[in-house]
């Protein structure tokens, strides 16, 4: 008897097929429409520079005069990192006044550069990217990017490298045209940065901490490690429409050791009042970077509120993902008055370091701020419907809608019964009380000494900083 004949596993025992149209398809079809894909957003930018050079060109030979007029040259050229690492030269025209970036359209003709891609950095920064991020460096460099997209709407959490990597693995054509688009949207409503960026912000006699994602997650995990207790709570639009007619609340928030901005609302407010927003530092954001922190650092959580199930639903799903994260317990909100003292009894037994407690604004305020003192937890934490989207009980917006500032209109679309007066009528009002405060600030006075402690904090965190 002979050998059976050798079987390879997989694609590679399978004979191609010999018929015309697969022959069509796999030699030819395929490989075009892999080249073709990738020269489509070459000659994208291609015909789309050289359009607005046409379009532009007596303002580009007006600008390219005056640059030579007042400088005898007519770039400036600046030397930064381009695809594959190679250096280039941006140009810019020569000389002050406007329209000296237009110059930055002949990068894009002659190939350095894209509209849409990974921002080209300086030989310094790119020296710095780690290993793993370092893919960012295959595609183009381009002037509009995610993270700056993110950054301008203040929700760009991640580095930079890291989101550019993100954009190089899922970049298509189409992706880019929407980024394109967002990024147009996003600053024909927003403007440009700009403004101080001072430590406290004041709406309406609130004080709202303006600090980073990053900063607000160490604080958490220093509180619930150290001595002092930490109270927490966010605060959007709506919430501060609350606190401007509800005194109580607005006291609550003052005896608060921590408020947060949480949404867009609160990042076009500042820009009415010319300040800068450093983040958008909501709870639903900083949830998983805080299971990760507190994993890391073997403190356990306390899940409390939402419908039945959903809290331990939430605990399940963020266990998957972070398998080293001890959730103490969970409990639904909706426990009787008179259960009030199993409730504590059990958190207080659980030795949580942090509870987290889902109500909804301002009834978890109040109850963290009424048992402030028979609570165990170092440190507690109002937010809102965030259990309902880690459970996956609702969907949140998905990231395009997120990076135009509009989340709210996805809420809107869940609930609309619920919501339309919190958005419709809740947004516009909270804009024009704004406008009103920028007129008659000392009508909004902050508690007495806040900022002087706020200073402090920042103060001592910097020189923590130096230190390390
Ligand atoms: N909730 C609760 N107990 C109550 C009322 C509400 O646990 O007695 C929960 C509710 O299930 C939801 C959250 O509180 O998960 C409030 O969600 P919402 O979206 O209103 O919160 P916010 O807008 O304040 O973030």
């Amino acid at each position: 008897m002979g050998k059976p004949p050798l079987q390879i596993p997989g694609p590679l025992g399978v004979r191609p097929s010999r018929r015309w149209f697969s022959v069509l398809l796999g030699r030819w079809l395929y490989p075009l429409l892999l080249v073709f894909g990738e020269l489509l957003p070459r000659l994208f930018d291609l015909l789309l520079s050289l359009a607005a050079l046409l379009l532009l060109s007596p303002l580009l030979l007006w600008r390219g005069f005056r640059s030579r007029g007042e400088t005898g040259r007519l770039f400036t050229p600046m030397e930064l990192i381009g695809r594959f690492r190679s250096p280039f030269y941006r140009l810019e025209f020569a000389g002050s006044g406007r329209f000296r970036r237009l110059a930055v359209l002949f990068n894009i003709l002659r190939g350095d550069l894209a509209f849409v891609g990974p921002r080209a950095l300086s030989p310094e920064e790119a020296r710095m990217v780690p290993v793993e991020d370092l893919v960012r460096f295959a595609v183009r460099p381009g002037l509009v990017s995610a993270f700056r997209l993110r950054r301008r709407v203040g929700i760009a959490y991640e580095r930079e490298s890291a989101v550019d990597r993100e954009h190089v693995y899922a970049q298509s054509f189409g992706g880019d045209m929407g980024l394109a688009a967002r990024s147009l949207v996003t600053s024909a409503l927003g403007g440009r940065e700009g403004g101080e960026s001072p430590p406290l912000l004041n709406f309406f006699g609130v004080p709202i901490v303006n600090t980073s994602m990053a900063e607000a997650v160490d604080w958490i995990l220093a509180r619930a490690r150290g001595e002092l207790p930490g109270r927490l709570a966010f605060v959007n639009p709506d919430c501060l429409n609350i606190a401007y007619g509800n005194p109580d609340y607005k006291a609550v928030l003052w005896r608060a050791d921590l408020v947060l901005p949480d949404g867009i609302g609160i990042h076009l407010g500042c820009r009415m009042l010319g300040q800068s927003l450093r983040a958008n530092v909501n709870g639903t954001d900083l949830f998983p970077l805080l299971c990760e922190a507190a994993a890391n650092a073997g403190l356990s959580l306390y899940l409390l509120g939402a419908r039945p199930g959903i809290a331990a639903a939430t605990a399940h799903n963020m266990q998957q993902r972070f398998p080293a994260l001890r959730i103490a317990g969970t409990r639904d909100g909706y426990f009787r008055a008179e259960e009030e003292e199993s409730v504590l009894a059990e958190i207080n037994a659980s030795g949580a370091a942090v509870l987290l407690v889902a109500f909804g604004v301002p009834r978890q305020e109040f109850w963290i701020d009424r048992l402030r003192s028979s609570l165990a937890p170092r440190v507690c934490m109002g937010v809102g419907g965030l259990f309902d989207y880690y459970s996956g009980r609702i969907p949140r917006a998905p990231q395009w809608l997120r990076e135009m500032g509009l989340e709210w209109v996805w809420r809107l679309k869940q609930e609309p019964g619920r919501m339309w007066r919190r958005y419709v009528i809740g947004n516009p009002l909270f804009l024009f009380r704004v406008w009103r405060q920028a007129r008659q600030p000392e009508r909004f006075p902050l508690p007495p000494g806040r900022e002087k402690r706020v200073a402090d904090q920042t103060n001592a965190d910097a020189e923590q900083g130096e230190a390390t």
